[in-house]
């Protein structure tokens, strides 16, 4: 069986030694009282709820998994997934990162992010369900009516209703301007929307009172493709005046998919049939709601695979240290035993420092995308809430295809520690790779992704936001410059910087010409910005581990964190020369071979 530690120290490290984060908060009115210690004692709870209360649920969900009765249209989840629910409710959990003008705690989004990371460790299908109530109420509190906020964002901060957002239809997903789905408008007001979606996460359950589902459809007189496409919130059960719930909704469960993974969390086929619902924000502009909740869930899939890859680690290390087969190449290790643990092979090492290396630099990216979230909500100061935005637009599809991508060779990797034994469902291994996989597929294909990075939030601005980044590694290779000790994690990150530039500029030029170009190139471009973000994440660490050593801290974290430094520098971040390699590659070998596909 699988075990799980919150991985609260380097949470802390993240936080407060690399990131400063209490400094940042300090700036923001609404946190300006908020310390070290309070985000600790939060994060310590949290750690409790996700590796006692849900943890245990994760391998029993996934036997388990939904059911649905067919008459009723009625959901039933695992075993154990209402009443940890309600815990989690209870704990005031739900209400973590909420407005307390809506009845939240209104702590940090980094600290919800952390939590959550721990939460998608413990047991992934189950975290969707409260998951998606935070996009929802992201889309509502940035685009709802003040109508719409008071009835819905309260209940939603509680956690007694959750969200969905209903997208996909059986005919179009990365193509949403094709969608059918249709809103009638009605003489009071509101639509009667009628149309399937189907892959709904969450679409259906009973661990809430009611469900909130946002669902993109189609007015009658709207234009054709995604400018005809509006926002409408379509409750389970409909909300009377003074809050209380009313009849059930013409929306329900059709059918629930079997799948591969996130198995207990209940993707939903859904039928809209005559159900009402209200508008949010302007006609034919659903997708500017849309979009604040699809970005909150970009951030939050890359969070679920980040999670995912250090539960991994944890168990294969253990395994590592545990499991003995063959003694060392370099001569026997363990002399009162008949053989040497397999953490003294080479290649197990490289397969456990690529998940740690994965995790440690995904968890220093999410932590600044949290940051770079407040700001953008809360800072005082309009240019910074403006930069920190574009920042983020920026960083949003890397750490969503990077943190996945990595998951996948991380999870993989770790599953490849067990040899055997982690084909065997009872060590829990292959059930991480198993989650990670859909974390590549949903909310924009991790191709959507690249080309979401390359061709719009970098090309589209002719890199201004890139070299705005580029600006960032630049003043830590000014600093750090003359520091011998800090050269092997300077110089690559340097270089890199350097080259990224000309690179750019190569693909948006021969882009311009043929915009296949951009198409070849867009996903292992990613894969090299995604290796510059991580590679100035990991030079900071290494910076901070370094002072600290230099100071006589004899903390084995520290040299640990240097270690597997040195590692992502020596054995991951390399892969940037080939991947460059194969992207200017360009796009003729692949239009070229229909041959080859004959
Ligand atoms: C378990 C699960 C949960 C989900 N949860 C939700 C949910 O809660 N709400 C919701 O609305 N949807 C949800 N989805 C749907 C999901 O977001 C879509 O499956 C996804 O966006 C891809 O759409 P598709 O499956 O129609 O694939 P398609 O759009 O048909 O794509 C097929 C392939 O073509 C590629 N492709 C398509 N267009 C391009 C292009 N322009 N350039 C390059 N490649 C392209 C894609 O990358 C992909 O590899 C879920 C799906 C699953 C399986």
């Amino acid at each position: 069986m699988p075990t799980y530690n919150p991985p609260l120290r380097d949470m802390q490290f993240v936080m407060h030694e690399v990131l400063k984060v209490v400094d940042d908060l300090k700036q923001i009115p609404k946190h300006a009282d908020m310390d070290a210690d309070t985000i600790t004692a939060v994060l310590e709870e949290g750690g409790k709820f996700a590796s006692e209360v849900i943890f245990p649920l994760n391998i029993s969900g996934d036997a388990e998994a939904c059911t649905l009765d067919p008459v009723t249209h009625a959901v039933t989840t695992p075993k154990g997934f209402k009443e940890a629910y309600k815990t989690y409710i209870e704990g005031g959990w739900a209400a973590l990162g909420c407005d307390p003008e809506y009845g939240g705690q209104g702590l940090p989004f980094v600290v919800n992010s952390m939590f959550y990371e721990m939460l998608n460790s413990a047991n992934q299908a189950w975290t969707m369900y409260p998951g998606l109530t935070h996009g929802a109420y992201a889309a509502l509190e940035a685009h709802g009516t003040p109508e719409q906020k008071a009835t819905y964002l309260h209940k939603m901060t509680s956690g007694e209703w959750t969200g969905t957002m209903c997208l996909t239809e059986p005919h179009c997903g990365t193509d949403l301007g094709l969608m059918r789905t249709k809103a009638e408008p009605q003489a009071d007001g509101t639509y009667k929307i009628t149309g399937n979606k189907i892959f709904i996460s969450a679409g259906e359950h009973d661990m809430s009172d009611n469900i909130i589902h946002l669902v993109l459809a189609r007015l009658p007189d709207a234009p054709p493709g995604i400018k005809g496409v509006s926002l409408f919130i379509v409750p389970k059960f409909n909300v009377n005046k003074d809050g209380s719930l009313g009849a059930r909704n013409g929306i329900y469960c059709g059918g629930l998919e079997h799948k591969m993974g996130i198995k207990a969390n209940a993707t939903a086929q859904i039928v809209l049939d005559e159900a009402v619902g209200t508008l949010v924000g302007l006609p034919n502009k659903g997708m500017n709601g849309m979009f604040v909740m699809m970005n909150a869930a970009r951030l939050g899939v890359g969070n679920q695979s980040l999670g995912l890859t250090e539960v991994a680690f944890q168990n294969a290390l253990a395994y590592a240290k545990d499991r003995l087969q063959m003694r060392s190449l370099s001569g026997t290790k363990a002399k009162d035993k008949p053989a040497d643990p397999i953490i003294v092979h080479p290649d197990v090492r490289k397969m456990l420092l690529t998940a740690k290396a994965y995790a440690e630099g995904g968890r220093a990216l999410q932590g600044f995308c949290s940051m770079l979230l407040e700001k953008e909500h809360y800072h005082p100061d309009e240019k910074v809430r403006a930069e920190s935005a574009e920042m983020l637009a920026l960083l949003t599809p890397i750490v969503k295809a990077f943190l996945t991508d990595n998951g996948h060779i991380s999870t993989n990797a770790c599953m490849q520690v067990f040899g055997g034994h982690g084909f065997i469902k009872e060590w829990g291994m292959e059930q991480f790779v198993r989650d990670n996989r859909i974390n590549m597929i949903y909310e924009g294909t991790n191709t959507i992704q690249s080309l979401d990075l390359l061709g719009r939030k970098v090309l589209g601005n002719n890199g201004a936001t890139l070299k705005k980044f580029g600006k960032l590694v630049g003043q830590l290779v000014e600093e750090e410059g003359v520091n011998e000790k800090m050269a092997e994690f300077i110089t690559p990150i340097a270089i890199l910087g350097d080259q990224m530039t000309k690179f750019t500029t190569e693909i948006g030029f021969k882009g311009f010409q043929n915009a296949d170009e951009v198409g070849a190139a867009a996903v292992d471009y990613l894969r090299v910005a995604g290796h510059l973000v991580f590679g100035y994440f990991w030079a900071r660490m290494a910076q901070v581990a370094l002072r600290e050593i230099s100071t006589g801290n004899t903390d084995p974290f520290y040299l640990a964190k240097l270690q597997t430094a040195r590692f992502y520098f020596s054995k991951l971040f390399p892969e940037t020369a080939t991947l460059m390699r194969t992207a200017r590659a360009g796009s003729k070998v692949l239009m070229d071979t229909d041959a080859a596909l004959a």
